[in-house]
């Protein structure tokens, strides 16, 4: 029988197996190890029916080695403290890993938002903002909460519109990202992470180390995909990854699971499973309750997008695939992880792979600080200098320009493009610190190594310069 699963303990694992390649000093590596701060709210819920309930949450503010603080919040049944302060552990090191000036935060409400009514969620989210601000656990420059697992736009907009009325703040938009884009957010921030995910595997899949270890073609195209998760993160990743020529041969929700080896429509069944709440009787597809089953087809790539702990000590052997994409936050646990990495199954480590979420935020977050949308000064600007530029290309080859690229010139400085192009050069730059690591390691190392080594040292540097430190 294995030990009781601690998320954070974890996630220490994975940042001790890591420090072990790094001069870095111990007095630092314990200070970017520790919690900086956390809190634990129970306040009532006044429900529908008049009862009240008490409501239990918490946010954890992992690192302050840069401001604000950053993550999101989560709204499960599971939650709970020791998750709480593993996600935001993980948030400063995707955050370090990619690049983006934030500490790293989480927070949750331990509810199932099935069993409570649109009106109550509004309730308890507004309830919420009231609570973090009071402990001045959230703001612009101190910590900006985002969507995660159960909660989305609506709610994020919610909390704008909660600490707007709270703080008169200026920059009160940039309290929160993730709201939708009428409310100060951004292009693209909701389908952020999904895209990301497609990103990171297509670099995997275009690196012949990589591939030669798998056993597998070089290229995303044709790669026989699993996913486990049909919610933000889950549709869009397998949104992008078939766009992008991979073969989505099965979907997993508690339901069940739907599966079409030649591939399944995503959009179609995404329409299909939002007006018939379940997979089943989707005609695109063969369809049967064991969602469990996801985990052990046979495929190039599985992608968990759900929860953490879905791969563990007991079940990875039975795992099939050749390369694991973590969608989701902590999948595959520690033990689990080097077991499979004995296999020669590849892992590409969360702390990257769904880092498109915080990147587009950030962005959100600039946007809503500078108060204009990316691209509204300049764009018609560039449009004209590059029509000039095409336009004198004509006079001097008198051939005709292609008219596909005098239509592109017309989009190319809108704020999805601007934010899409930003997310692919975060993810492809991100990949290449984190092969470099593994190279200079003789690829000895796992991804997961290679990638906590990177952020370790970057947030360590931020410490060595503060002065703190002797
Ligand atoms: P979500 O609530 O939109 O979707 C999660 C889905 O997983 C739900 O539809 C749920 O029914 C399903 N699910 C739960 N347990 C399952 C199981 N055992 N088998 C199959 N399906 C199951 O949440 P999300 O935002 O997509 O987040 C998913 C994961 O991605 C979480 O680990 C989250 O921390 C991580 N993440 C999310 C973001 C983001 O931008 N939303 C960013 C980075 C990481």
């Amino acid at each position: 029988m294995s030990k009781k699963f601690e998320f954070f303990e974890q996630v220490e694992l994975n940042f001790d197996k890591a420090s072990k390649y790094l001069t870095t000093p111990n007095d630092i590596l314990e200070q970017i190890k520790a919690t900086n701060a956390i809190v634990a709210f129970n306040f009532p819920l006044k429900k529908d029916d008049g009862s009240v309930e008490v409501v239990q949450a918490w946010r954890a503010q992992h690192s302050y080695h840069r401001s604000p603080c950053k993550g999101g919040i989560r709204f499960a049944e599971i939650a709970n403290r020791d998750e709480v302060e593993a996600l935001a552990a993980l948030m400063s090191y995707k955050c370090a890993l990619v690049d983006v000036p934030f500490g790293g935060a989480k927070g949750a409400v331990k509810i199932n938002t099935k069993n409570y009514s649109d009106s109550e969620i509004e309730r308890l989210t507004r309830r919420l903002t009231f609570e973090l601000y009071n402990r001045r656990f959230i703001g612009p420059g101190i910590d900006v909460p985002a969507p995660d697992y159960g909660s989305g736009a609506r709610e994020m907009a919610w909390i704008a519109d909660t600490f707007r009325s709270l703080s008169n703040d200026i920059n009160a938009s940039g309290c929160v990202t993730g709201k939708p884009v009428t409310q100060g957010g951004i292009r693209g921030r909701t389908e952020a992470t999904g895209r990301g995910v497609a990103l990171g595997l297509r670099e995997l899949c275009n690196s012949q180390v990589y591939m030669d270890q798998a056993g597998l073609q070089l290229g995303l195209a044709g790669k026989e995909i699993a996913v486990q998760g049909f919610g933000n993160v889950g549709y869009h990743s397998a949104l992008y990854l078939s766009e992008m020529g991979a073969k989505i041969i099965a979907i997993s929700e508690y339901e069940g699971i739907i599966e079409d080896p030649d591939g399944l429509d995503i959009a179609a069944l995404a329409a299909y499973r939002r007006e018939n709440k379940t997979f089943e009787g989707f005609s695109g597809g063969k369809f049967s309750h064991d969602s469990a089953k996801v985990l052990s087809l046979k495929c190039d790539i599985l992608v968990p997008a759900a929860l953490e702990a879905q791969i563990t000590i007991e079940n990875c052997d039975d795992v099939q695939a050749k390369i694991i994409g973590e969608a989701a936050n902590g999948p595959v646990t520690f033990e689990a992880s080097e077991s499979l990495y004995n296999r020669g199954i590849i892992i590409v480590p969360d702390i990257y792979l769904n880092a498109g979420g915080v990147t587009v935020s950030y962005f959100e977050w600039i946007k809503n600080l500078q108060h204009i949308r990316f691209g509204r000064i300049e764009n018609r600007y560039d449009q004209k200098n590059y029509k000039n530029i095409v336009n004198m290309l004509h006079e001097i080859t008198n051939k005709p320009i292609n008219e596909e690229v005098v239509k592109r010139f017309a989009t190319m400085g809108d704020e999805e493009n601007l934010v899409a192009s930003g997310l692919e050069d975060t993810m492809i730059k991100a990949f290449l610190d984190i092969y470099s690591v593994c190279e200079a390691n003789e690829f000895e190392i796992d991804l997961r190594t290679g990638a906590f080594i990177c952020a370790i040292k970057k947030i360590a540097l931020c410490y060595e310069e503060s002065g703190i430190f002797p």
